[in-house]
């Protein structure tokens, strides 16, 4: 194509020409093999302040540095710039950061096109240029929040670990190293999904869906799941992980950030607060929450399995005399006892927990009939009524027990546990050290 011919046309139709350049919002200079500027738009006559009517065709720049002295330095690198894609004879991309006449500072990406003519002069420079100062900003403000957040990374108990689009790790915390016991560079650009290998064969499942999700079906922007991994001793560490995925401005998927920590202590912390929710204190036999749930689970079983189940409600007699003439502290060690006894009388699959103060509860499931229940009761009766021996002092007691049935006197738990209540009560109504069945 015949550009020299093409442009000489669209010059001689300067005022069509100018009317359309003026509607694109770029900056638009067209220069013959000279550097004489031949047509450019309102947005190159505003930023160098020449104002719309200045007749600018067929100067140089560095006429037009004379007149507009202010912008010299802008026209002085023109010269140069243009020389550059002249030398190079085939377009040339820059970035020009230049005060504008009212002192902003703006960046322009400028694109400048020699077009020599058939005998290779230099025929026409055709420069358009785009502001990109917002641009510029944005990466700016990226840059330099990404070297904080580096910074940030970089001094982190938390571990930081960054996966790029492919799936492959590009960042790695130097907590990592110390929480792992693993090389960074181990992992260093390798598929994320490698990690996998690491993880405790339950939790993995949960981990590579949730990494499908966020990083192949884009379904969510966060995760957080807690996992065991491996780390270099073989030894499984507990880890807390919170990730994100992070998108481009055009909506692109550009990367995933996962911060984990080492939450061991928590773990531990946990555990001792589910055994405290759900253990007595004093005795360490559960509690009467334990004992609520057990209570509802081994109802469901026995109703599953046709079979007959046992609730015992044991209240020791007179305790409060052991108290007064004895001490609260032999007390205590009075329940201790009472219960670890119990506890050796009865099946591993029988649960006995403490309700409250000096009462006890014990299931007694996979029954075949009442009378089991009735040796059961009578036996433990009999082995409470042996002597104590606590801080040297030897002393005996008796407790009474009542016992529900089910399903005979009740399906539900709050019926049975009524039932045994009110049996223990008559049990200590009929003189206390007997075993007595609700009827
Ligand atoms: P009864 O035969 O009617 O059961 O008479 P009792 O004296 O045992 O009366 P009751 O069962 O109503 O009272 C239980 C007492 O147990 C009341 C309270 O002072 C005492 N107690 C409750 N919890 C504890 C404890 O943790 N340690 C000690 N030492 N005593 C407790
Ligand atoms: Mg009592």
């Amino acid at each position: 194509m015949d550009y020299t011919k093409q442009l000489s046309s669209l010059i001689a139709h300067e005022p069509q020409l100018r009317l359309l350049i003026d509607m694109i919002p770029e900056f638009i200079v067209l220069k013959d093999g000279e550097g004489r500027w031949l047509v450019t738009n309102k947005l190159v006559l505003n930023s160098y302040g020449m104002g719309e009517d200045y007749p600018y065709q067929g100067k140089t720049d560095k006429e037009l540095s004379k007149v507009f002295t202010s912008q010299k330095h802008n026209f002085f690198y023109n010269v140069e710039t243009d020389e550059l894609a002249w030398t190079k004879g085939e377009t040339i991309q820059i970035e020009k950061t230049l005060q504008t006449p009212n002192g902003i500072s703006r960046t322009w990406e400028v694109i400048k096109t020699p077009i020599f003519n058939q005998n290779g002069d230099r025929s026409h420079l055709i420069i358009v240029s785009r502001d990109i100062t917002k641009r510029k900003i944005a990466e700016e403000a990226l840059k330099n929040s990404e070297s904080n957040y580096r910074l940030i990374a970089e001094n982190m108990k938390d571990i930081i670990i960054t996966v790029d689009h492919n799936g492959l790790i590009n960042y790695l915390s130097p907590s990592f190293e110390k929480i792992t016991g693993y090389r960074n560079k181990e992992f260093l650009n390798v598929d994320a999904l490698a990690f996998l290998q690491y993880i405790h064969p339950e939790d993995q499942d949960f981990v590579k869906q949730t990494y499908h999700e966020l990083i192949f079906e884009r379904k969510k922007l966060h995760a957080y799941y807690e996992y065991r991994l491996k780390n270099s001793d073989g030894q499984y560490i507990w880890l807390e992980a919170n990730i994100n995925s992070i998108y481009n401005i055009n909506g692109d998927f550009e990367k995933l950030i996962l911060v984990a920590r080492d939450i061991i202590k928590r773990k531990i912390y946990l555990n001792q607060l589910e055994l405290m929710a759900y253990y007595d204190h004093l005795t360490d036999i559960p509690n009467r929450r334990f004992f609520m749930d057990k209570l509802s689970q081994e109802i469901v079983k026995a109703g599953d399995s046709k079979q007959i189940l046992a609730l015992m409600y044991l209240d020791i007699d007179h305790f409060k005399k052991i108290n007064d003439s004895m001490g609260h502290d032999i007390g205590d060690q009075l329940l201790i006892q009472l219960a670890r006894r119990i506890q050796q009388s009865i099946r591993e699959t029988d649960i006995l927990a403490r309700i409250g103060g000096d009462e006890f509860a014990i299931i007694l499931p996979n029954l075949t009939n009442e009378l089991e229940a009735k040796v059961i009761g009578e036996r433990i009766v009999n082995i409470l009524k042996e002597p104590w021996n606590i801080e040297d002092k030897i002393f005996q007691t008796t407790s009474s027990i009542g016992i529900s049935i089910f399903p005979k006197d009740g399906t539900n738990p709050q019926v049975l546990i009524r039932n045994a209540d009110e049996s223990l009560y008559t049990a200590k109504a009929k003189g206390r050290a007997n075993v007595h069945f609700y009827s």
